[in-house]
């Protein structure tokens, strides 16, 4: 039997404002509809009414243009074919261009990809066509985004050893830029490089204005592993419209994932079912992501160290009694709080853990803490795997505040689809040494910090210049993190 979500009159709040599109399948997708409602309590922003005409918009672009229909079929024979991209004119015919995501990387990373293809597609008019990666997993990780339209690349799509592209293909935007002054002339697409490592010249995908060549090329390959919104944001020809889309430039990953990023069932369930049991009862909820950027497995007491120093200096975990005081009677209403610890070893969540059995609290507070898994090791592209850390990336985002490890792109998700600031532990790049000092700080906007944005103007594209874009526009700024990163805010 078919259970509705939500009463008619909370449409408006289960639908997040007009961000989410009534009439998908509940029953296929749960958490689209009761993540919003029941879980995530509420958006730290409201989306724009023109960010909602633009994403009725894009998903009629999905449906006349995805897989399964007569242009896509026509773009990908085209493509198949080797036809340039100069005979295809501005799109074709059907007023079809494409974007293809390939998929690599962790998946915090991938996460961020895909929100920023999705805006990317959006401010260019394309479709945007996710590879589904190796061993197949995207639709073992999220549901379809857009109603009557799929957004997997079809395993037959024409361009072989895709995934392989790389920054000196031909196709790539910064040798067609530098080193053929714009020309498309022979090409059947152009490859965009926007690795965190891409250089200067990849980078100035940025700064595109589509008065150039890319407009005429139907397909666009892209490449990232980032995300790029503060970079798009240089783009002159983008600003208005960026502004349109986000009269709040710090919630553009937030307003982007809750829209786009909705965990299968199995993931769902796995949410759901730990939130419940661990966490939902609580009066507070801390979310601490540890992330030990080391190879060697083994934990470091510099990072436990890390974590319990932000934890006091923030007042963020209740402090642990210095005196031995006998052990009070039950209070009736003492404050409980939970912790969610999420981290590839559980040493560290043992440690607090032990620590709050064998001490008891200042302030009488009740401690739990809770760890998910240990996969003790990344794995790629293996769904079981992928799919415990997007299940963990979730439940971090439903607790309360959150405490996040510096660079590391999990947290980033984590926070930003919760809509929250979070406090940020600065990342060593020696674990054997003393914890950093101060441990953390509170960030500046619950944006995911970028890794590779551009480092030169797009006025001027002097890409042998390295300058500070941090402090060219007033809502883009050096991330706490990372110097070299930039973020919004
Ligand atoms: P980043 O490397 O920290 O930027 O984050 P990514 O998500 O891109 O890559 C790290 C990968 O390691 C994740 O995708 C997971 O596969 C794994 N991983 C890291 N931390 C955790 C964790 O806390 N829980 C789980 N289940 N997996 C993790």
């Amino acid at each position: 039997q078919s259970q509705r979500v939500a009463e008619p009159s909370k449409k408006d709040d289960v639908l997040l404002g007009g961000l989410l599109v009534p009439g998908f399948d509940e029953q296929a997708c749960a958490s689209r509809y009761q993540a919003a409602y029941y879980y995530h309590k509420s958006m730290a922003r409201r989306p724009s009414p023109y960010l909602v005409k633009r994403l009725r918009e894009q998903e009629a672009l999905q449906r006349r243009c995805g897989p399964g229909t007569e242009p896509y079929a026509r773009a990908s024979e085209r493509l198949r074919s080797g036809q340039t991209t100069t005979d295809a004119g501005d799109g074709d015919a059907d007023g079809c261009s494409y974007l293809v995501l390939i998929s690599y990387r962790g998946l915090g990373n991938r996460m961020l990809a895909m929100a920023s293809a999705f805006l990317y597609a959006l401010l260019t008019g394309r479709a945007l066509l996710v590879d589904p990666g190796y061993g197949n997993t995207l639709a073992d990780l999220f549901c379809e985004p857009f109603p009557g339209a799929t957004w997997a690349l079809p395993a037959d799509f024409p361009l072989a050893g895709f995934k392989e592209l790389g920054e000196d293909a031909p196709e790539s935007y910064g040798n067609v830029a530098v080193n053929r002054t714009g020309s498309v002339a022979g090409l059947a697409f152009v490859y965009l490089h926007l690795d965190h490592a891409a250089s200067p010249a990849s980078r100035l995908v940025y700064c595109d204005d589509h008065r150039q060549f890319l407009h005429r090329v139907q397909w666009a390959v892209l490449r990232t592993d980032q995300y790029m919104a503060p970079g798009l944001f240089f783009n002159p020809a983008y600003q208005e419209e960026l502004g349109r889309l986000f009269p709040r430039k710090d919630s553009v990953f937030h307003l982007l994932s809750r829209y786009l990023l909705h965990p299968t069932n199995a993931i769902w369930g796995m949410v759901t079912r730990y939130y419940n049991s661990y966490l939902r009862n609580a009066d507070e909820r801390l979310g601490i992501q540890i992330r030990v950027f080391d190879n060697s497995r083994k934990p470091f007491q510099s990072v436990l160290d890390q974590v319990l120093a932000c934890a006091s200096q923030e007042h963020l975990l209740p402090a642990v009694a210095t005196t031995t005081a006998p052990p009070a009677l039950p209070a009736a209403g003492a404050r409980s709080v939970a912790v969610l610890v999420t981290g590839l070893n559980s040493w560290y969540q043992e440690s607090i853990r032990e620590m709050y059995w064998t001490s008891a609290t200042a302030g009488g507070a009740v401690v739990s803490v809770h760890q998910p898994s240990h996969e003790e090791y990344q794995i790629w592209f293996y769904s079981k795997h992928d799919m415990k850390a997007l299940a963990e990336i979730y439940l971090l985002s439903l607790t309360d505040r959150i405490v996040t490890s510096g660079w590391s792109t999990f947290g980033y998700v984590a926070h930003g689809l919760a809509g929250h600031t979070p406090w940020v532990m600065f990342r060593t790049m020696n674990y054997s040494e003393p914890a950093p000092d101060p441990p953390c700080t509170r960030a500046m906007s619950m944006e995911p910090c970028s890794h590779g944005a551009p480092s030169f103007e797009c006025t001027r594209k002097e890409i042998d210049r390295i300058i500070d874009t941090g402090v060219l526009l007033p809502h883009v700024r050096h991330c706490e993190d990372i110097s070299w990163g930039l973020k919004l805010t």
